[in-house]
């Protein structure tokens, strides 16, 4: 998280002052979070006899590599850390004085469902960095959220005095503009209780799952060691109509007809037609199953269980090269960005 010292107008910085700007200055030394301000306030720490000499130095060379890096962050969120907070609703602001516990200047957690999910977040985030961010680390800590016990966890972690909280949850939506699956529900519901709303920040992929956004190149990778069918119902997916593949199960399969049930159970006949007509070619034909409102012609998504991330985890552990920015689809590089943008930090300095 980008934490941006504004600290001007004391006389004199009482010790709960410094005692806190100590904590934020070894937080950036340490490559945990991104401590850096106004030129003004930099400048007047690297010269502050009240500080120790290790955070004096570290102020001097965040303002020395100002125009670098403030070009860098530039547009990017970031918390305005001043004496008294907050002042202008409109700028995320924060008192400096919340930093004398040392546990807010701890790294900034991924909450996942899973670790699975984890993986492929940070995978990702670290190609975005290499793009974007030279020269700077993410600096993230995995939490794993459990499936539905994520909006728990989540409350848990935002009433312990801890570093930010990014969360990335699944929508579960069945179809576009669907209702929320139960844990993206419960977990934004459970946002508004969390008293350090300040360091937490929740988003919810507008598609069923991550499985969906998967980006076609990474996707092709990790088909790799599957069965000859099943490579082919991947790729075949690449060609369907996002309005299906973008809210397919990829872990238990999901048919046309079922999606039409779902469609008509939430009255959503404007759709219905949508998904009459999704033209595919490549996915399995579903033998009809009694109930089948497309019989002869039903087909649904391959059915890979938990096989997909875990493999896409490990292509992006493997190789970098797996994927390339310019496939991935606009939410994906939204959720991705959120990531990076809270874990990005300096990396580790020796001073
Ligand atoms: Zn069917």
């Amino acid at each position: 998280m980008i934490l941006f010292l504004d600290l001007h107008g004391e006389a004199s910085l009482s010790a709960r002052q410094l005692e806190a700007i100590e904590n934020l200055a070894a937080s950036g030394i340490n490559g945990y979070q991104f401590v850096t301000g106004t030129r003004r306030t930099l400048d007047e720490l690297s010269r502050e006899p009240k500080l120790s000499s290790r955070a004096r130095s570290y102020f001097r060379k965040m303002s020395q590599q100002m125009t670098q890096v403030g070009n860098q962050i530039a547009n990017l969120d970031r918390l305005l850390v001043t004496f008294e907070a907050p002042g202008n609703p409109d700028v995320p602001s924060i008192s400096l004085d919340t930093f004398c516990d040392a546990s807010y200047c701890e790294k900034t957690q991924l909450l996942a469902e899973n670790l699975t999910d984890f993986d492929v977040l940070t995978g990702l985030s670290k190609i975005l960095l290499a793009k974007d961010f030279r020269g700077l680390q993410l600096s993230l800590r995995a939490q794993n959220g459990g499936g539905s016990t994520t909006p728990q966890v989540l409350l848990h972690l935002a009433e312990t005095p801890s570093g930010p909280i990014v969360c990335v949850v699944d929508s579960d939506r069945k179809f576009p503009g669907g209702a929320l699956g139960s844990t993206a529900k419960t977990t934004l519901r459970d946002l508004k209780k969390a008293c350090d709303r300040w360091r937490v920040r929740v988003h919810v992929i507008e598609q069923r799952e991550l499985e969906n956004i998967l980006p076609f190149d990474l996707r092709r990778h990790c088909s790799a060691g599957l069965s000859k069918d099943l490579q082919d119902q991947l790729a075949a997916l690449d060609a369907v109509d996002a309005f299906y593949s973008h809210y397919c199960c990829l872990k238990e399969g999901y048919s046309q007809c079922t999606m039409i049930g779902d469609l008509a159970a939430k009255r959503r006949p404007d759709l219905l037609q949508f998904a009459r007509n999704i033209a595919y070619t490549g996915l399995p034909k579903v033998v009809a199953c009694g109930t089948c409102q497309v019989p002869g012609g039903c087909f649904s998504s391959p059915a890979l269980g938990k096989n997909l991330l875990q493999r896409a985890a490990l292509e992006l552990k493997s190789n970098s090269s797996v994927t390339s920015i310019s496939n991935w689809c606009a939410d994906l590089l939204r959720i991705i960005n959120a990531v990076v943008v809270l874990g990005l930090a300096p990396l580790p300095q020796r001073i």
